[in-house]
This record gives structure tokens, sequence and C-alpha cells, in this order.
């Protein structure tokens, strides 16, 4: 009878210690979400809102237009995507894109362009590209041509760069020929090699699914870290030769939990990276969740991802004279283009030049210029901002709360190059990174 008791007084000692840490367990995932939700979130927004109020137009030093668009983005026409032209414009609209650059996966080892999605839709650019197997390329041929990918890679990238088109190396995380002779550039910013370093992805999923209204652009955010070792490489890469960088948004609208009609009345269940999760008849679950499908034919959609909010978190700004797609693709391997994080501000407007001993404006970012004519080196921004100065990767100096910024080089040789930062709860995070000035 005793040992019972004692047994039973054990038990019941167990359950309560499992109680306890199963409560931890809950409360260590939904305190941050809550607290983000009441406490970060709606300080963050009201910063921005007083942030935007600061806007100042700039003086105008680049004769080009500052044409904002998005790089690396999937449709359908990849495996891991469901996204049609019908969700992705509105989405672009609403982030006020004037261009799409896009990197689907290969269908098949021979890859025809131009490829089914490209030209210009509801005044924004699209142009079709491939985002190759193997170390990963973005791959522009801006011309009909066949790509064979079985064949020798540095051979087609020397090939589609001769005449005319682009490649830029993608996902810089990963190894790459980085001494090739033809790229013209790589990511120093992707919002998915942001993701896989997270320490804590269920944590911001979580944050993210409890976060998904209005504070969404918050909560996916929090996968935002300083690309500091790629940034470097980059640099590194800008000492032998010009090697523009861009942002990212590898997006693909796909992680989520959706559900559709399909033709014969049932009903499709699609989960992350798009794969279809189960096709059944409609029941009970399907009459309670689902409702009117909206225009790409989703009746119930839970999404972290969405389009609108890839697109509105890492821009690459493009100086054009013309908004087409050769044209912008002419002005990208230049160099003249910065990339930005819109979600926090929008950046046109921002610019980074320099000026003769006159002050006359010689050249902007992406330029090389001699070193007695490179008197000068000026920035201005549409918010206040601190801007750092780098040269051959190395801070050399930054100012707090300012608009514009001027340095003068003295006859220093090297690559320049400005980070700018805003200012949110009492942090400096980045916004924008411009491509360097070669001074030589
Ligand atoms: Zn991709």
């Amino acid at each position: 009878m005793k040992a019972v008791k004692i047994i039973g007084y054990i038990l019941l000692i167990l359950v309560k210690v499992l109680a306890v840490l199963f409560v931890l367990i809950i409360l260590y995932f939904l305190i941050p979400p809550f607290y983000n939700r009441y406490i970060v979130y709606p300080e963050l927004e009201q910063e921005r809102t007083a942030l935007w109020k600061k806007y100042k137009k700039p003086e105008q030093f680049i004769a080009h237009t500052d044409f904002k668009g998005i790089l690396h983005s999937h449709t359908y026409r990849s495996h891991d995507s469901r996204g049609i032209l019908a969700e992705i414009i509105p989405a672009a609209k609403k982030a006020k894109l004037n261009f799409i650059f896009l990197a689907d996966h290969r269908m098949s080892d021979l890859d025809s362009f131009p490829r089914g999605i490209h030209g210009i839709f509801n005044d924004i650019v699209i142009e079709s590209g491939t985002e190759s197997p193997g170390p990963s390329m973005m791959v522009t041929p801006l011309r009909n041509v066949i790509l064979d990918w079985k064949s020798d890679r540095s051979q087609l990238i020397h090939d589609v760069v001769k005449k005319g088109g682009m490649v830029f190396y993608l996902h810089s995380e990963d190894s790459h020929d980085w001494a090739n002779p033809d790229y013209q550039g790589m990511e120093i910013y992707n919002i998915h090699s942001d993701l896989i370093d997270e320490k804590s992805p269920l944590k911001f999923l979580i944050n993210g699914m409890l976060n998904s209204g209005i504070y969404r652009h918050w909560s996916y955010r929090e996968l935002f870290d300083e690309q500091t070792k790629i940034v470097a490489l980059w640099d590194s890469l800008n000492n032998h030769r010009k090697i523009v960088g861009m942002a990212a948004v590898d997006a693909h609208n796909n992680q989520s939990i959706r559900a559709r009609y399909l033709k014969n009345g049932k009903v499709e269940w699609v989960g992350p990276n798009a794969k279809t999760l189960s096709i059944t008849e409609p029941g009970w679950k399907e009459k309670l969740l689902l409702g009117k499908p909206d225009i790409a034919g989703w009746a119930f959609k839970m999404e972290l991802d969405t389009y609108f909010h890839s697109f509105n978190f890492a821009n690459t700004h493009i100086f054009s004279d013309t908004l087409s797609s050769r044209s912008l693709k002419n002005e990208l391997v230049k160099g003249h283009a910065y990339i930005s994080f819109e979600s926090l501000a929008e950046a046109n407007g921002f610019q980074f030049v320099s000026a003769d001993n006159s002050g006359k404006i010689n050249t902007m970012m992406g330029d090389s210029i001699k070193s007695e004519n490179a008197f000068k080196l000026k920035a201005t921004s549409p918010f206040p901002v601190k801007f750092e100065l780098y040269q051959n990767g190395k801070l050399i100096d930054s100012k707090e709360d300012r608009y514009d910024y001027e340095f003068q080089p003295k006859n220093k040789k090297g690559n320049y190059r400005i980070v700018a930062r805003l200012k949110f709860r009492k942090e400096w995070l980045p916004w924008v990174y411009t491509n360097p000035i070669y001074i030589y």
C-alpha cells in the first residue's frame, strides 16, 4: 500500500514538472511575439512615421532617373513557386517597382530565351532570366538563344556576356569561381541567404505567423542581419576588378499553407516550397476554412513571404535614361546602382558622386576617376542618415544625422563606397549600400 502511495506521489510530481516545463516552453515561444506586437512594433511604426515626415527632396546631381526594382525573383516557371503575374504585378505596383529581373530555375538542360514572361506589364519592365544549377548565377541573355546547362560553365558565362547579356553570381555564401573574368556582379544581399543564418528559425516562424497582420513588414525583417562576410568578399573582389553589387529578393511566395479548388471540384492543399500536400474531396475542414478564391485561385492562405513584402524588403536602384531591360542592364553592369531596404524608407533620390575642385560633378557610383580629378566625394539622402564611407572595405569616416555628406580623398586612391544608416530604437540600421567610385 505504501509503495503504491509513493509511486502515485512520484507520478504526481512528474506530471507537475512536465506541466511547468510545457508552460515554460509555450512562454519561451509566445512572449517574444507578443512583446513585439504590443511594445516593439508599435514603437518602430511610430518612429517610421516620424522619419517619413522628415523627407527632403535631394538636389539632383545625377542626370539619369533613379529606377527602383528587384532582381532574382521566381514565378510558376520555377518548380518551387506558383506565382503568376496576376499576383506579381499588383504586389510590384504596391511596392512602387519599375522593373523585375526574374531568375526562374531552369526547366531542362536546354534553356530557351526569352522565357515566357517578359515585356512591359502595367508600366513594369519584366525581363526573363535563369537561376542556374550548381554554383548559382542569374543569367539574363536579353536575346533569342538556347543555353545548354551541361556545357562548360565558364564558356557559357563568356558567351552570354560577350553577346550583350548579363551574369550575376547568386547566393554569395556559396562557393563560386570568384576569379572568373567575365561575370559582372554578385549579390551583396539576398533575403534567403539571410534567412538561413537564423539561429532559431522556429522562433522566427512563430513570430512571423503571430505578427502577420499590420506589422508583417517588421516581423519579416526579424531575419535581417548585416551580411558582413559577403560584403567583405565583395570589397576584396573589387580590389582586382569591378564587381557590381546588387540585392536579391529571391521571392518565391512559397513559405505558406494554401488551398484551392481544382476544376474537378476537389481541393488541393499546397505547403511550403509550393509542394502539393494532398488533393481531397472537400470535407468539414475545407468547408470551415476555404473562402472566396482570390485572383490566383487561392481560397485559403496562411503565408509568410508574400510577393509584396519581399518586393518591399531589398531593392536595387538603377540610374538610367530609359526604362527598358536593355538600358537597365547596361547601367547596372556599370555599377550605376545602389541597394536599399525599402520597408524602412523609400530611398529614391539617394546619390553618391564625385566633383572636381570647381564643384562640377564628374562621376557617379560605379565609375572610375583619376585621383587628381576626384576633389570631393558627395552623397545626398532624402532622409537624415548616418553616412559611412568605406575605402577598400575599411570604414574611414562617418557623420550622423545628416542629409548631405562630403569628403576630400586628397589624392588617396582606392574604391570608395557609402553605407547609409537609419536610426530605429537607438540603433543605426543599414539602409543603403552604394556601389563604389573607383579612384585610381
Ligand atoms: Zn532563387
